[in-house]
């Protein structure tokens, strides 16, 4: 079969490998649809000897059971899923309360991460990997994995302070950014303030919940705060999907008194907390979180919000010959959404 693979650092090729068969409690999955998400770009980056090369990327994957390995049932053939990326050790006191993804064990561990994923004609997964999704499109599946998990995480970690009335401010209304946006539409009634650099993110996020949706120049702050009100009120909760040096800056100077400061993004900014009350400092009793992707119970929750027509992500679609370009037009910033490859497609 073919996989797109990392093969060393700064270097990614498609290449032909044997179809992998299912060892004892795995499903092998014919891959319909794996995303490509900006965690693959920090991989490709990374040093050598970060992660295993040569490893086939994608851990957002969906598509269609092909073969189950021993010991597995509960499962048939062609039932389309959605493959849950994150391999937690399933025996730290997080695992045993479902949240792999702050495994004391195993930090970050994942199918396309750790372990061969789906950027590939097929994957073998533990069956434990696997979610349903009845008819819901493998296309859309597959950016829900993380890029609908990630955010729905994130805004499960803030709840308390998305109350109706209460002001949201999404920075960053890329793969992850609108379907947080969608997400607060659909479980909050909070209201939803998104900021980006691009005119095209913001003219989307107005069509898919935002109400209000301002442009990431030097006067961001200044509009937020017309909003918001001045000091100690603010926005209830900040989430940054990028956390460059400017962003965080933003979300810091904005955030309310007792409000969420949620860091998702991984542009390497670096955010200096000083407490106690002053012009650089984040106010008193604000709670900063730093959420990592999510739990399997709450991407079965993503998947119903989905399946009920109430978020789908927007995505750009590549045959698996074109996953090179699909990275690249991702790290061009070119991508209005999910860039999502099919290799099941003709
Ligand atoms: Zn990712
Ligand atoms: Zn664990």
């Amino acid at each position: 079969m073919r996989a797109f693979r990392l093969t060393a650092q700064h270097r990614t090729e498609m290449v032909t490998v044997p179809t992998p068969e299912p060892g004892p409690g795995e499903v092998l999955i014919k891959v319909g649809a794996a995303g490509a998400c900006h965690s693959d770009l920090h991989m490709i980056d990374a040093p050598a000897g970060a992660f295993p090369a040569p490893m086939t990327l994608g851990h957002e994957n969906a598509g269609w059971i092909e073969a189950v390995g021993p010991g597995v049932s509960g499962w048939r053939k062609d039932e389309a899923v959605a493959i849950y990326g994150i391999m937690g050790c399933g025996r730290c006191s997080a695992c045993l309360q479902g949240r792999e993804n702050a495994c004391r064990v195993i930090p970050a561990g994942g199918i396309g991460i750790s372990r061969d994923g789906g950027m590939a004609e097929y994957v073998s997964v533990p069956a434990s990997r696997l979610i349903a999704i009845g008819d819901l499109d493998v296309a859309q599946a597959a950016p829900l994995t993380d890029a609908g998990l990630t955010p729905y995480h994130a805004i499960q970690v803030a709840r308390p302070a998305l109350l109706p009335g209460a002001t949201c401010v999404v920075i960053g209304v890329g793969g992850l950014g609108h379907m947080a946006i969608q997400i607060l539409a659909a479980t909050t009634a909070a209201r939803i303030v998104a900021v980006d650099v691009r005119q095209q993110a913001l003219d989307l996020a107005g069509q898919i919940g935002a109400h209000e949706a301002i442009a990431a120049d030097e006067d961001a702050a200044r509009k937020i705060r017309e909003l918001v009100g001045p000091p100690p009120r603010g926005a209830d909760a900040v989430l940054d999907f990028v956390c460059a040096a400017p962003t965080l800056a933003l979300a810091a100077s904005v955030v309310s008194t007792g409000g969420w400061l949620v860091l998702i993004g991984l542009a390497g900014g670096n955010l200096s907390i000083t407490p106690g009350v002053g012009s650089t400092g984040i106010p008193f009793e604000t709670r900063t979180v730093i959420p990592f992707w999510g739990t399997r119970a709450e991407l079965g929750e993503v998947i119903a919000l989905a399946r009920s027509g109430r978020i789908s992500a927007r995505v750009e679609r590549f045959p698996l010959t074109g996953a090179q370009a699909a990275y690249e037009k991702l790290r061009a910033g070119e991508l209005s959404g999910r860039a999502v490859v099919l290799p099941a497609a003709a």
